[in-house]
């Protein structure tokens, strides 16, 4: 499958593809996880990332598009892949759709999680991530809490709350979302590529996603 997922930072875009992606061997990219990646490597890319993601503002477009450029040529993308975090502005839509065109690859739809806004807070501020970078393991205080307060289950580091999720931090990712990503449910609604999905229960979405794949 080739999908666009559109959502708010929390709204369970990197969860949904997961699931999606041991269906039926597509890759998830996802930009942010890109630029994390990047961020700890201490690279180019991740110096100059660094600080607009603290800040929960969008890296600048040309960074962007320099990667997923890269990334859509790379071998596991012919299995179809899942794009999580891209396109985030309407420029990045554009750009997007030129690549798409020039490799001759056709999108299946674009599909919007719907979460409300205070839901998406109280998911946030209670993730935590494992703080050894080769791990990673992602905890939520309210639904999937550590064995032990603040440990990682899975490697014994300490879990921590990431620099773009703290409450100030969050409420500027959700105002920028609102400001520049969300003019593009209507730009896909016009190309008549969208669904819209609840997506506060992920077995929905995926069944939702299935169902509109194969009718
Ligand atoms: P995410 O994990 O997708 O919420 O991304 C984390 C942060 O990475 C965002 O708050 C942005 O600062 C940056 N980022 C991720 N994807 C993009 C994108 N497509 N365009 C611009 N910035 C991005």
């Amino acid at each position: 499958m080739r999908l666009i997922l559109l959502g708010a930072p929390g709204a369970g875009k990197g969860t949904v593809s997961k699931v999606l992606t041991e269906l039926d061997g597509s890759v998830q990219i996802s930009t942010g996880d890109i630029l994390r990646g990047a961020v700890k490597a201490e690279s180019e890319l991740g110096k100059t990332a660094k600080g607009y993601m603290n800040r929960g503002e969008l890296v600048p477009d040309d960074l962007i598009l320099g990667i997923m450029e890269q990334r859509l040529l790379e071998d596991d993308c012919k299995n179809g892949f899942l794009l999580d975090g891209f396109p985030r502005t309407i420029a990045q839509a554009d750009a997007l759709g030129e690549m798409l065109t020039k490799l001759e690859i056709e999108l299946d739809m674009v599909v919007e999680l719907q979460v409300p806004r205070d839901e998406i807070v109280a998911r946030l501020t209670s993730r935590r991530t494992c703080s050894n970078s080769t791990c990673q393991a992602i905890y939520n205080t309210r639904f999937k809490p550590s064995k032990v307060e603040g440990i990682c289950d899975v490697c014994g580091s300490e879990t921590i709350q990431r620099d773009d999720e703290t409450e100030t931090a969050i409420l500027q990712r959700l105002d920028t979302y609102d400001e520049q990503t969300s003019p593009l449910v209507e730009y896909y609604k016009n190309q008549d590529m969208l669904i819209s999905v609840d997506g506060t229960s992920t077995d929905t979405v995926v069944s939702t996603i299935q169902d509109n794949l194969s009718s």
